[in-house]
């Protein structure tokens, strides 16, 4: 596995594979790697030759000082995990060769309408401005065939697709399915911050989740996210937002329609850690 940590270093090897031939798979993280993320190198190595995995904690994409201060970061046992799993290539850059001085005259500023207002849009402002912002550089950088993100980050991966359609580019997105823990829980990076007893409960997420589903045939959404909401509070949680949207709008909507793909996503903070998850519904 090669691991770059500069711009220069990773384009001229990458041109060098590209000019025989090779197709890219990219998939971009903030490390504290689990079997999520590899999820994602796994589908870039089967579908291209080679894959590419940056580990970055971008700066930008935090809205809380805190979240980014106590993000975990584990680079050795990421890069040997990376490795494992078959991984070819890893960037790994500090903060200044993704964002050198001259990188704000070219930085094109993203609007998204209806998609930032709401949800994580309106919980985290600037988040989707900051992650499109690190996903275009990375992918000036990288120059893939292919990207690979999670379903797991749903509203991103809504985001980005809208980028990469406002850009007019030829990068085709990939979506992979949520890996879970054993009970059910998605997993995630910030896991590792919940305490025992959090992590007990932490699974609510996902019944929640299931029990929106299952009575999805006899109640409207409005009154699913009521149901889940209350659910929701019964533990110790404070339940941020709780919907079910239009996937392709991110608006909520107020029946379910067999031609809209509904997503009940939701956020909810479980002591200090804010936890995300999501279910398509049909
Ligand atoms: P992150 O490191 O959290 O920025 O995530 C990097 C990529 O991994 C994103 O595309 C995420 O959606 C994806 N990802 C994170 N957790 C999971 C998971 N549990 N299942 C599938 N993909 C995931």
């Amino acid at each position: 596995m090669k691991i770059f940590k500069t711009v220069q270093e990773l384009q001229t090897y990458i041109s060098s594979l590209k000019q025989e031939g090779k197709m890219i798979g990219f998939a971009p993280t903030m490390g504290a790697l689990h079997q999520g993320h590899l999820s994602l190198i796994h589908k870039a190595k089967g579908d291209n030759d080679i894959s590419v995995c940056s580990i970055f904690v971008n700066p930008t994409q935090f809205n809380q000082k805190d979240d980014l201060e106590k993000y975990p970061r584990t680079p050795e046992k990421d890069l040997k995990m990376l490795e494992k799993a078959g991984n070819d290539i890893v960037f790994l850059p500090p903060v200044e060769e993704v964002y050198p001085p001259e990188h704000e005259k070219t930085a094109i500023d993203f609007s998204f309408g209806e998609l930032e207002t709401v949800m994580e849009g309106k919980f985290r402002p600037g988040h989707f401005k900051g992650v499109a912002q690190v996903v275009k550089r990375l992918l000036d950088i990288v120059q893939p065939h292919s990207l690979y993100m999670g379903q797991k980050d749903f509203q991103q991966f809504t985001i980005i697709q809208n980028m990469l359609e406002q850009l007019g580019s030829d990068i085709k997105l990939v979506s992979c399915p949520i890996v879970r823990e054993e009970d059910g829980l998605a997993m995630s990076s910030r896991n590792v911050r919940l305490n025992p007893k959090q992590r007990k409960e932490a699974v609510m997420l996902y019944e929640t989740l299931q029990l929106a589903k299952s009575i999805m045939d006899n109640y409207t959404p409005a009154e699913i996210k009521t149901i889940a909401l209350h659910h929701l509070q019964k533990s110790d949680f404070r339940p941020e937002y709780f919907e079910i949207v239009d996937a392709k709008r991110l608006q909520a909507i107020d029946f379910f329609e067999n031609d809209i793909k509904a997503v009940a996503c939701t956020a909810v903070w479980v002591g200090e850690v804010r936890l995300i998850d999501n279910m398509i519904l049909n």
